[in-house]
């Protein structure tokens, strides 16, 4: 837990990874009971049948794609949900303020509130059956954690592309749900430079790039689980988490190899690196 702190920023993958797990524990199975949408919109407008189609169905799957949480019901619909730049699921919250916007309580008493002070987040409900064709998954490349994301893809996807390496990996069609923490540290990690031109990166260091990718976002999402605990809790939050990044975050300390990290910002967007070991 101490490893675990509250950060500023927006939520990654593994956050709505860790916060659909964590609303699993309340929501699967169970019947809704009541949906009180506080305010018409977020960062759109709220389906203005939420409420009435979302009341007395049962929750039977929660998932994740990309940066956005499912919630499958019995009725054919899913409820997806976006977090934006600061939303975040309470459960049972002993008290409901100005910024907890949609509510939902299960037929065994406990309650959701979906909680978003700057209001970028979105909730949309769409069939079950015409997700995959639905904006916007109809779009994006293969789940990062899927088995359709490796060395062989990202060979495949990335040839004859003359543009950075990072920049395309945070292109959603390319692999989707990749922010630029995660993007940062799987480069270090694979020990490619970002700037590098993304079509010529040999196979194999293609092949180890996947694997970074896998491996710095299951960390985190493993790091996300040992919350878990306190889901059960009242006034439990799902919500942010970070742990210690190797580059993210570090500029001017010194990376394992013992040179000092950088940081290089590009369209408003910083890129950490070392120099030395990323090439
Ligand atoms: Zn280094």
């Amino acid at each position: 837990m101490a490893a675990l702190r509250h950060i500023a920023g927006m939520p990654e993958l593994p956050e709505v990874e860790t916060t659909v797990r964590g609303l699993a524990h309340v929501l699967d199975g169970r019947r809704i009971e009541r949906v009180e949408a506080r305010r018409p919109d977020l960062r759109r407008a709220l389906p203005v049948d939420l409420g009435q189609r979302l009341t007395g169905s049962r929750v039977i799957g929660l998932h994740r794609r990309a940066k956005y949480g499912l919630i499958d019901t019995d009725r054919g619909d899913t409820m997806i949900f976006h977090l934006g730049m600061s939303g975040r699921w309470r459960i049972d919250p002993t008290d409901i303020g100005a910024h907890d916007h949609v509510l939902i309580e299960t037929e065994d008493g406990r309650r959701l509130s979906l909680n978003d002070p700057r209001r970028f987040g979105s909730i949309d409900l769409v069939p079950t059956d015409a997700l995959d064709s639905a904006e916007p998954f109809a779009s994006m490349g293969p789940e990062p954690l899927g088995p359709d994301f490796d060395g062989a893809y990202l060979a495949r996807a990335l040839a004859g592309r003359s543009a950075p390496i990072k920049a395309l990996l945070l292109d959603q069609r390319i692999v989707a749900g990749l922010g630029n923490i995660y993007v940062c540290e799987a480069l270090h990690m694979a020990k490619i430079a970002p700037g590098r031109p993304a079509g010529r990166i040999a196979r194999g260091r293609l092949e180890q790039l996947a694997r970074s990718v896998k491996e710095v976002l299951l960390a985190a999402i493993a790091a996300g689980g040992s919350t878990l605990r306190d889901y059960a809790r009242p006034d439990g939050e799902l919500g942010y988490f970070s742990k210690d990044w190797r580059v993210y975050g570090r500029e001017g300390e010194k990376c394992h190899c013992g040179a000092v990290i950088r940081r290089r910002v590009d369209s408003g967007r910083s890129t950490f690196f070392c120099p030395k070991c990323q090439r």
